[in-house]
């Protein structure tokens, strides 16, 4: 469904925040965020998180499993949002937003990757990174001349007729990472990425990760896997919903 606030679907809707110098504005903001899931007791996923990652850092979020990691990226992502704090992304402070804008703003300015790949079966590759653009509004042809570069960029260009079912795992993953990025958000979001994948393919991942990060995405890579976040320059540990260490290590050098 379309609204009646803009002829697309709606990206527009959202206003540019100030060109100038959105450049150096945080891509991430978090102030005491607070995320509590009702029961009895609650749980409370995120107890009172403050984050600031800036255009073109890659950082590992780590914790053990139940320690708030996806329910971080749920909200970095917009799929969720926060009961008590400040979310800013991209500039946009995200808890003023409507729910069609937030959608926008999600189609545009982030892109996901998950341990699941999520890809549509039975559709190549190339038509499931051009799904990638299906907010843009760009007729077919040029999401599948954008798909078809992306998937080159990921070093898939022989399997683009490809089905997932008849692609291996880490190549799965290269399409879900081609069809997060198709679209040239600044923000990627990628939720154990590598956690189906042996290493070898795992690494390949990764290795993309680090190329795009080079590329000026903005990568927040989640993981339980202190090898995988070793290689990350920076590091925010997080434990019972909170940040207990947050480490610029450089990574590899
Ligand atoms: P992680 O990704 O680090 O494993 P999650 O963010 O998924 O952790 O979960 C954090 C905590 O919130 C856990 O204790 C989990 O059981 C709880 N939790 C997550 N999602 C829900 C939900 N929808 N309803 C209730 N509790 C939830
Ligand atoms: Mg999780």
């Amino acid at each position: 469904m379309r609204t009646s606030t803009g002829s697309t679907a709606s990206p527009a809707a959202v206003s540019d925040p100030g060109a100038t110098d959105s450049d150096r504005a945080p891509v991430v903001l978090l102030e005491h965020v607070h995320r509590v899931y009702p029961g009895n007791p609650p749980v409370r996923a995120l107890d009172g998180v403050s984050l600031r990652i800036d255009p073109g850092e890659m950082v590992g979020v780590v914790g053990p499993s139940g320690s708030g990691k996806s329910t971080l990226l749920n909200v970095l992502g917009t799929l969720d949002r926060a009961d008590e704090g400040v979310v800013r992304i991209d500039g946009y402070d995200v808890g003023g937003l409507a729910d069609h804008r937030l959608s926008a703003l999600r189609a545009r300015r982030i892109g996901f990757v998950f341990q699941q790949f999520f890809l549509a079966p039975g559709v190549s590759a190339l038509d499931n990174v051009a799904d990638g653009l299906l907010y843009t509004g760009l007729q077919p042809h040029v999401r599948r001349a954008r798909a078809r570069r992306t998937l080159e960029r990921v070093g898939l260009t022989d399997r683009v007729h490809h089905r997932p079912e008849e692609l291996s795992g880490g190549q799965r993953q290269r399409v879900a990472l081609a069809r997060a990025v198709v679209g040239e958000p600044p923000l990627l979001l990628a939720d154990e990425p590598t956690g189906a994948l042996d290493s070898a393919s795992g690494a390949v991942v990764l290795e993309l990760l680090h190329t795009l990060c080079a590329a000026g995405t903005t990568i927040v890579v989640i993981t339980h896997d202190h090898g995988v976040a070793a290689e990350l320059p920076r590091q925010v540990h997080i434990l019972d919903g909170r940040i207990e260490s947050d480490t610029r290590t450089g990574g590899r050098s």
